[in-house]
């Protein structure tokens, strides 16, 4: 692997850096080798506060992560990156990891209800040039983690108390302690945006569709394959990559009025049974699937917009900023986010102002761009008419030539590059 990282910097001592981050806070911690440390508290275990931890601990920080769940959540469908965000997953020293657990995914087929392929879209289209699973990519940044770096599971914020030079935190099982900076990188649902920005009604809009995922018995038999099955205002899409005894399988459909509690996960189900009870192809034996799927993932469509990221000592990242939705390079987002995040605040010398505010400055154009993108995810991957499948269908096919595939890669690598990437030596982590 051609690395980007200069080799020098790899060489950097761990303590050279907790010295620096230290003297870059008003406030003092002593650690269990007597020295001084930035104390950070970030909520949310998924993609954005993991790679967060990475970055901070390497430039010497004394990071906790706390995690509502009682685990990590490791479900989620594949995710891809594309340019440049390659080269964070390289800066964050986890692009070998990433690539030994690639899906290695080929095309993914649409197909009839009598399942006759219709059209086939090229790997390149929905896979980008690296897919790996979401849960894979949260368990690598978990491990490499996992031992220097506080996990709170099974816990969360329930009030966030500024004062003069910290936040004082309180848990809804944890004692309460002082940290330095806190971070909201708890999703979509975000607690920590809600206790500082009010809530999530005023800075939430739905797009109108959900979204239910889960992995299941490679029922389908797949091979590095997918499949891709609409009704109006239904699609159905079931794959198989790096491991043969599982399949992805995701429903999208049009948001009914009345939803289902956010925790409930038996009435999560029940919604979808019923809204594709009536569908044909491979569709019953999938929500016999989903009835077992102890790992489903549900939710709307939805998207985050703030005026702000961030209000004294606390800051968002991820979806919980700027949430955008599927198609919406969230988790490439994520981890630029994180990245920019860490190298702001070791760059600016104390100053968590300046810092958050540069941060906020780099990334708003990529994730108004995200947002943008994904605003017409819903009606793409589950048109509301037969008429409109059928010509969704024909754009599919017209992506599937060499000209106009090449013009889509060239497209979604612009919005991937999007991000503008600046160097920050001190937060790269050698691999
Ligand atoms: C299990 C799961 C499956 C997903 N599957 C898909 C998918 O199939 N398609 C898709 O487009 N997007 C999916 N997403 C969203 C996707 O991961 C994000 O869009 C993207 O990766 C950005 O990551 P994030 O870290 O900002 O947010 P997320 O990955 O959503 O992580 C947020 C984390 O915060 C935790 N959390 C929530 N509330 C609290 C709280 N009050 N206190 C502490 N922790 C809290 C959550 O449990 C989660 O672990 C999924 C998210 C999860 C959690």
């Amino acid at each position: 692997m051609p690395s980007i990282l200069p080799a020098f910097v790899q060489t950097v001592e761990t303590s050279v850096l907790t010295k620096r981050a230290s003297a870059a806070y008003g406030r003092r911690h002593t650690t269990s080798e007597g020295g001084t440390a930035v104390r950070i508290l970030i909520s949310g275990a998924g993609i954005a506060g993991p790679a967060l931890a990475l970055f901070l601990h390497r430039r010497g920080v004394q990071v906790t992560v706390v995690e509502r769940a009682p685990g990590l959540r490791t479900g989620g469908s594949a995710v891809d990156f594309r340019g440049d965000q390659l080269a964070v997953l390289d800066r964050a020293g986890i692009l070998d990891d990433v690539r030994a657990h690639a899906t290695g995914m080929g095309p993914q087929v649409v197909v009839d209800r009598a399942d006759r392929p219709l059209v086939a879209l090229p790997a390149a289209l929905f896979s980008g040039e690296l897919e790996i699973q979401r849960g894979d990519l949260t368990r690598i940044l978990h491990d490499r983690t996992r031992a220097d770096v506080e996990y709170l599971f099974g816990d969360e914020i329930t009030a966030l108390d500024e004062t003069a030079d910290g936040v004082r935190v309180t848990f809804q099982r944890a004692d309460p302690r002082t940290f330095d900076l806190v971070v909201g990188a708890d999703g979509l649902h975000s607690r920590v945006r809600a206790l500082t920005f009010g809530p999530e009604d005023g800075h939430r809009t739905d797009l109108g569709y959900c979204i239910a995922g889960f992995t299941a018995p490679n029922l389908l038999d797949l091979d590095h394959t997918g499949r891709i099955h609409n009704d109006p205002g239904r699609a159905v899409m079931v794959s198989s990559g790096r491991d043969r005894a599982v399949a992805d399988v995701g429903f999208v459909f049009a948001a009914p009025a009345q939803l289902p509690d956010r925790r409930d996960q038996d009435a999560q189900k029940a919604l979808v049974s019923a809204v594709f009870a009536d569908a044909g192809w491979h569709v019953p034996v999938l929500l016999d699937a989903l009835r077992a799927a102890p790992d489903l993932y549900f939710d709307t469509l939805s998207q985050i917009h703030l005026d702000r990221w961030s209000a004294g000592r606390v800051v968002l990242l991820g979806d919980a900023a700027w949430g955008a939705g599927p198609g919406g390079s969230g988790t490439g987002l994520a981890l630029v986010g994180a990245y920019t995040l860490a190298g702001e605040l070791a760059a600016a010398a104390g100053d968590h102002q300046r810092a958050f505010a540069r941060y906020e400055r780099l990334l708003r154009p990529p994730a108004a761009r995200g947002q943008k993108q994904a605003r017409g995810a819903g009606p793409f991957l589950a048109p509301a008419t037969d008429r409109r499948i059928r010509q969704r269908n024909r754009t599919f096919r017209l992506l599937g030539t060499r000209v106009m595939s090449g013009v889509f890669t060239w497209l979604t690598t612009r919005t991937a590059n999007s991000a503008t990437l600046p160097d920050y030596p001190d937060v790269l982590v050698p691999a």
